[in-house]
């Protein structure tokens, strides 16, 4: 068994679920067609449709596809962080199998590697 409070992070980490599903379905109720219905749409009210209206469509569609792209990337690490919960392996780290710190899970509570191991991950 794992030696952190479960109920403490199950609810962090549902907490965390439902803002991300509402972020994920407020980006994608923001962008329903491609960037050329949205252009369109631009063209079609009769405003001058010059370069500076296109700049800031792409400008607004990057940031959202970045934004829906972390957001459905946290969304699958609380799905299996989730799951680890449910199998008894929440707070163990994946690669070295020691107990993750407790304060890292609080900031991070879906993290599936401890620092150390997290670090070298992200050096590559
Ligand atoms: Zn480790």
């Amino acid at each position: 068994m794992t030696s952190v409070d479960t109920t403490e992070f199950r609810a962090l980490l549902e907490e965390e679920r439902t803002r991300i599903i509402d972020a994920i379905e407020y980006l994608a109720s923001e962008n329903p067609g491609n960037m050329q219905d949205e252009l369109g749409e631009l063209g079609g009210r009769g405003t001058d449709n010059h370069l500076g209206d296109m700049a800031s469509v792409t400008f607004d569609r990057e940031l959202d596809e970045g934004l829906e792209e972390g957001a459905q990337q946290t969304l699958a690490q609380i799905d299996r962080a989730l799951a680890k919960l449910d199998d008894g392996t929440y707070g163990i780290c994946e690669r070295c199998g020691k107990p993750i710190a407790a304060e890292r899970l609080r900031a991070r509570p879906w993290a599936t590697l401890c620092i150390d191991d997290q670090r070298l991950a992200d050096r590559g």
